[in-house]
């Protein structure tokens, strides 16, 4: 009998013929099993490094694109989607052990929102560290079980050499700075954003309340921030007014117009005058809703000065007609309003929503400070800005960008920003990138495990040695070369003391980090370390993969 693999890599057992089936019940089946689930795990750790050290050559600034190509056949460059995550997403990994690193990634974005590509690469290297500890014979949970202990040792190490951020409400150019390393606007933008919105008391901010939004047109120096929402329609006619301060709006789900003759009845008209009598009641009723919505302005609003001001948003259309005597009678309207869009409005203006137009009353009107059509840069584009709503602090970013990719790229960049921002509001003490506190938590952890006197004391080199393949994919992504450069760095930081020092990735001439202002937090960093030593010890835990597939066969 002997262990072999198949051309996956899958493993199994050869039982030479005349062996009897008996014999696998005893003793040896049950080496065999051990070792065919020892060669399982050392293949997951295998293909779980793979999977991340495609991701490898992304990191940092001068991280590659990867060209992504859909199943349908579109292309995008990664660098205009959320780059970890979305390269892992639409990669269709395979394999059980792909698909976990995807989530890890994923978990990452959810919590912090930032360091989605580093988590990965930090997982794949402690993978090929485990891989190579499994193959001297060491048992997985004493691998996870070190590495645990040198994670611990890291997260609290960087608490150690983290400096705090400081800044004010009124002098957010510091954060600005931070958030700024790709376009100075978008870093006003991200920092305004979030502002907006943060809750000071409770040290946190709700991203629910920032909408991105976006259309392809203009610039990206076109992209601007709005107090409030906004949609990308016009005003139903072009002669109604286009700024309307104070406004009472209803927001109806039911067609806005004259009643009309369904068609699957049929009405017959003898002659001329009845066709005009029944077009004047048509007009005559409508009119009669028009003034009934207006009215209920008016005693809806009585305080205002403007009783009359008024505005309808409407899910539906309503054809030329009806749109004329709206606008003569003074009504203005927007129609096709999308229902995330009418729901939005609903509940930052105070409004409910009219399914039946017989239901609208006045204590059903929303309000808002103004509503305004605006231009956007320098295209012709217009939209509605709906302002001051009771009900909400929600902002609006509205990105512009000459295609879908630029806008994508815009709108990714902005979301890392707001992010940082966030997270710094969340707890402003950071730590420094380009690899400078990965390797000063290497040093430590390695100082560390020399005190072990176990065995995981090989799983602590290993995490050590693992934390430095983010320097070295740093390094090697911006041309430099990755063992020599990091081998340099890490002993100036032993003879210096300054933990802040890392890897020169655009070649400013200083791998001061504190000088380039390559900040990362403090929580986001930890996070990293947390999730990828989780998810690593899911998969070393894990001695078997059944696929749903294996059920049905
Ligand atoms: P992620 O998706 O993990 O945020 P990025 O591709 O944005 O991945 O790379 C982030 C890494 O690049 C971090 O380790 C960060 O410290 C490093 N980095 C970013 N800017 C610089 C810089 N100017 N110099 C050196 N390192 C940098």
């Amino acid at each position: 009998m002997s262990l072999a693999f198949d051309e996956y890599g899958r493993p199994f057992i050869i039982i030479k013929e005349g062996e009897a089936k008996g014999r696998l019940k005893g003793l040896e089946a049950q080496k065999a099993n051990i070792l065919a689930a020892k060669a399982r795990r050392t293949l997951h750790a295998r293909r779980g490094a793979a999977v991340c050290n495609i991701l490898k050559t992304s990191l940092g600034p001068k991280g590659m694109d990867k060209m992504l190509q859909s199943p349908d056949g579109d292309m995008t460059s990664s660098g205009a989607v959320r780059v970890g995550a979305t390269i892992l997403e639409q990669m269709k990994v395979e394999h059980q052990i792909g698909k976990l690193l995807v989530e890890l990634s994923k978990s990452q974005d959810d919590e912090i929102g930032d360091g989605t590509t580093g988590v990965v690469v930090l997982a794949g290297a402690l993978l090929e560290k485990a891989e190579a500890l499994l193959d001297r014979g060491i048992h997985p949970m004493r691998v996870a079980e070190g590495f645990d202990r040198a994670c611990a040792i890291a997260v609290e190490h960087l608490a150690s050499i983290s400096d705090t951020f400081s800044y004010s409400l009124d002098n957010t150019e510091a954060l600005v700075e931070i958030v700024n390393r790709a376009h100075r606007k978008m870093g006003q933008i991200a920092v305004d954003a979030v502002m907006a919105v943060a809750d000071f008391e409770r040290k946190d901010v709700n991203l629910d309340l920032i909408k991105m939004d976006g259309k392809v047109g203009g610039s990206l120096e076109d992209t601007t921030l709005v107090r409030g929402i906004v949609i990308d329609k016009d005003m139903a006619h072009p002669q109604m007014p286009k700024d309307l301060k104070d406004v009472k709006l209803c927001v109806l789900t039911c067609p806005f117009e004259p009643p009309k003759p369904k068609t699957k009845h049929k009405l017959e008209l003898e002659s001329v005058a009845a066709f005009e009598e029944m077009q004047a009641k048509e007009k005559d009723y409508f009119t009669q809703m028009i003034r009934q919505a207006r009215a209920l302005s008016a005693t809806h609003s009585l305080l205002a000065l403007d009783a009359g001001a008024n505005l309808v948003i409407c899910q539906w259309g309503f054809d030329d007609e009806a749109n004329h005597l709206l606008m003569q009678n003074e009504l203005p309207a927007i129609r096709w309003v999308g229902g995330v869009e009418l729901e939005l409005i609903a509940i930052a203006t105070d409004a409910r929503i009219v399914p039946r137009f017989a239901e609208l009353t006045a204590d059903k009107l929303g309000s808002a400070g103004h509503v305004h059509e605006e231009a956007f840069g320098t295209t012709k584009d217009r939209m509605i800005v709906i302002e001051g709503c009771p009900n909400s602090r929600a902002v609006t970013v509205f990105c512009r960008g000459g295609n879908r990719m630029v806008l994508d790229e815009a709108k990714r960049s902005l979301h890392d920003a707001i992010c940082v921002v966030r997270n710094l509001i969340r707890d402003n003490r950071i730590v420094y990138g380009g690899g400078a506190s990965e390797i000063a938590c290497s040093l430590k952890v390695s100082e560390a495990a020399d005190q072990v006197g176990t065995i995981e004391q090989y799983a602590m080199r290993a995490f050590a040695d693992a934390l430095e393949q983010t320097p070295c994919a740093l390094a090697e992504n911006s041309g430099l070369q990755p063992i020599e450069t990091v081998a340099s760095v890490k002993a100036d930081q032993v003879s210096s003391g300054r933990s802040y020092l890392g890897i020169d990735c655009n070649q400013a001439g200083t791998n001061d980090m504190k000088e380039q202002k390559v900040f990362e937090t403090l929580i986001g960093k930890q996070q990293q370390l947390m999730l990828a030593t989780q998810v690593v010890r899911m998969i070393l835990k894990i001695d078997d993969v059944i696929e749903p597939a294996a059920f049905n066969g």
